[in-house]
This record gives C-alpha cells, sequence and structure tokens, in this order.
C-alpha cells in the first residue's frame, strides 16, 4: 500500500513508536500516579517523559502544564467549553475543523456564546490582522484558529494573531491538529493561551492519545470529573494541571509512542523532514496541474497537503480508483464545511492527498502514474 492519508492520522508507525508501544505493555502496570509499586512507577516515568519531550517542543517550558486527552477534539472541547462563558463572543477563521465549531456552535445554542468567521485564504497577514480588527467587539473574549488547515496547505500567521490577542487582551487557542510534527511551534513566542494537538498525526504516536497545552495561568473549568490520584479526600478536581483534567486512567502504551514519536522526529531534524514533504507536495502540485482536467485547490500554499478534483469525476469515485490501485488518500469534505466553503470545493468535497515523512518519491511518482 501507498499511504497518502497522513492528516487523518499518520501510517505506518515508525518501528521505534511499535517498539515504545510494546516496551510499555511489558514494563508498565497499575496506574501513573496512583501505585507505590515498581510497574506503577515505571508508568509514571513513562508518563512524565513524555510531558517534558511535549513541553520542549511546544516552547512551554512547564511539563506540568501539559495535559494528556484521547485526542485533539478532546482537548479542544475542554479549552472551549471550560474557558469561555455566557455572553463571550470569540473570532473563528475560515479554515476551521468541526472540532472547533461544533463545540461552538454547542455553546451558541446552550451557553449564551456567539462567534464571528474570519477570512484566511488569500489573504496576506495585515489583511488576517485588519480582518480581525473589523471584527472584534467590545464583549470579544478569545481567537480560536488551526495553525494549518486539515485540507490544503494553508497556514496561519500565530505569531502575528498572538501579539494581536495581547494587545487587545483576549484569549488565543490553537488547533495543531496538522501542524504538530510539520511545523515549529513555541507557545511562548506565539503568545499562546492554550493548543490542542493529537498524538497520532504528525508526531507519529498511536491513537488513544491527545495534547492540551496551557500557558500560564490558563486554568479551564473541567469537562470531565473523576479520579486523579491526588487528593483523594477532596470532592473537588484538583486545582492544578495535569491532574485537574486527567480523570481516569491514562492510555500509557499511546503516551510511550508519542514520546518515541517526538524522539524519532528530533533525530531526523524536524527542518529536514518538513523539506522533504515540501518537495513531494511541489512535485505533486507541478505535475497535476498540467493535467487539464485537474482543479487544484490553495496550491499556492506550499506544505502536505494538497486537494484537488477531476472534472466530471466524483472525488469518492476518484479515491475508490487509487484505493484499486493501492493508493490510500481521502475523499469528500474532510469535517471542515467552512473550509471548503472559503475554498470553492463543490458540494461533494474534494480529493485530499496528504504526506508524512515516510512518503517517498517513489510513492509520489505511482500516484502519479494512477492519476495520469
Ligand atoms: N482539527 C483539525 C484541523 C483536524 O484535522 C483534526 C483531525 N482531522 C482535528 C482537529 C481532530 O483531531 P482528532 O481526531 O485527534 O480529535
Amino acid at each position: 500500500m501507498i499511504y497518502l492519508d497522513n492528516a487523518a492520522t499518520s501510517f505506518p508507525k515508525p518501528r521505534p513508536v511499535r517498539e515504545a508501544v510494546l516496551r510499555a505493555m511489558r514494563d508498565c502496570g497499575g496506574n501513573p500516579g496512583r501505585g507505590a509499586h515498581r510497574l506503577s512507577l515505571a508508568a509514571a516515568r513513562c508518563v512524565y517523559d513524555c510531558r517534558e519531550a511535549v513541553s520542549e517542543l511546544l516552547g512551554l517550558g512547564a511539563p506540568e502544564r501539559i495535559v494528556f486527552t484521547t485526542n485533539t477534539t478532546h482537548a479542544l472541547n475542554i479549552a472551549i467549553k471550560g474557558l469561555l462563558h455566557r455572553g463571550d463572543h470569540v473570532l473563528i477563521s475560515e479554515l476551521e475543523h468541526n472540532a472547533v465549531r461544533r463545540p461552538l456552535c454547542r455553546l451558541t445554542e446552550a451557553g449564551g456564546v456567539s462567534f464571528d468567521v474570519f477570512p484566511v485564504a488569500g489573504r496576506s497577514t495585515e489583511e488576517i490582522l485588519a480582518a480581525l480588527s473589523e471584527r472584534c467587539l467590545p464583549h470579544t473574549r478569545a481567537v480560536i484558529c488551526t495553525h494549518a488547515s486539515n485540507i490544503c496547505s494553508l497556514t496561519l500567521p500565530l505569531a502575528a494573531i498572538g501579539s494581536f490577542c495581547r494587545a487587545h487582551g483576549l484569549l488565543f487557542l490553537v488547533d495543531a491538529a496538522q501542524s504538530a510534527g510539520h511545523l515549529p511551534i513555541d507557545m511562548k513566542s506565539m503568545q499562546i493561551d492554550a493548543l490542542a494537538a493529537p498524538g497520532h498525526k504528525g508526531l507519529l504516536g498511536i491513537s488513544g492519545c491527545g495534547i492540551l497545552a496551557l500557558g500560564e495561568g490558563i486554568l479551564p473549568e473541567t469537562l470531565t470529573e473523576g479520579g486523579s490520584g491526588v487528593h483523594s479526600m477532596s470532592a473537588r478536581m484538583p486545582d492544578e494541571p495535569p491532574e485537574r483534567y486527567e480523570a481516569g486512567t491514562l492510555p500509557v502504551p499511546a503516551i510511550a509512542s508519542l514520546r518515541a514519536g517526538i524522539d524519532f522526529l528530533r533525530e531526523r531534524g524536524l527542518d529536514t523532514v518538513r523539506a522533504k514533504e515540501e518537495e513531494l507536495f511541489c512535485s505533486l502540485r507541478d505535475r497535476l496541474s498540467s493535467l487539464p482536467d485537474v482543479t487544484l485547490y490553495a496550491p499556492e500554499a506550499v506544505g502536505a497537503v494538497l486537494l484537488f478534483n477531476r472534472k466530471g469525476v466524483a472525488p469518492a469515485a476518484v479515491a475508490r480508483e487509487l484505493d484499486n490501485c493501492g493508493i490510500c488518500v481521502r475523499a469528500g469534505l474532510h469535517c471542515a464545511p467552512l473550509a471548503h466553503a472559503a475554498l470553492g470545493t463543490p458540494e461533494g468535497g474534494a480529493v485530499r492527498i496528504s504526506l508524512g515523512p515516510l512518503n517517498t518519491v517513489r510513492d509520489a511518482d505511482a500516484l502519479w502514474r494512477a492519476l495520469k
């Protein structure tokens, strides 16, 4: 199989990642942070080591503010529902995934929160900041945006948006589902208050573990309550992260795999991985654009995700044909209806090619031959 669906989840997982899962299953037992026997301590060490690695990767400098969740969606739900209050107004970008849009819509229906959408596609940083300014109201409380789109390679200028938020007293929440492991992130210099990311996409871990990274002094209300291993006599969750948000047993093998995925990326170098993905992207984009019946969406943005359609052929049919040739891509609406509207894809969506660190020139050549 040739796998070009890395925006859904990265595949295959590198060997050290698979080995880390097996090691965690062999060496860790009990509950991390809730027992004093050696297997429980091994689990706790595994979790702490990963918190440290994630904190360093995100430029947070505070492992205790790395919270492990089940996925990005869970992390976004904690941040969005735990930080916003009745009467708050929020600005979101037009590239947002349903993982941002749906929790917000729920708050709009049930919790008196309102939001506006700011345009991004085809705009310069100055134009994006001007669009934010125009939509900023006296009761605007936060900007929530993705770092990188999941349907094309457009990215948002996080540092500039972070400065805007600081200057206007707004919270800045970032969905890094498609950028963690692909693009550099520095929460401090980008002035990000809360960042959500998956373990299972660009960071190369297995599914089952997501990340919520909290800036200093950011303490959302809890979304889930239960056992935390500390302050057991209290009827409330602890006041401090990470335990405040980690009710129940953590997915230790998934956390171990995330740590191994980060180590793998570090060894290869994030820049090197990115450069290779961009090279493959450009070679595919340039060849696809030579086919007269192919429409490319936002092709000027270079990255790991290329979106296209063939005139007169349903995207699902293209994906099915590619699957018959042993090539995995995804077709349809990709859970991001706002982004599809922004890019002007037809009703059935489009075909998405998404690259990962293990893709090769041979994969790109095989896709090209199949499409031709
Ligand atoms: N945001 C974006 C931009 C995404 O691409 C995705 C995954 N498709 C998510 C959020 C949700 O991620 P997860 O599946 O880890 O909850």
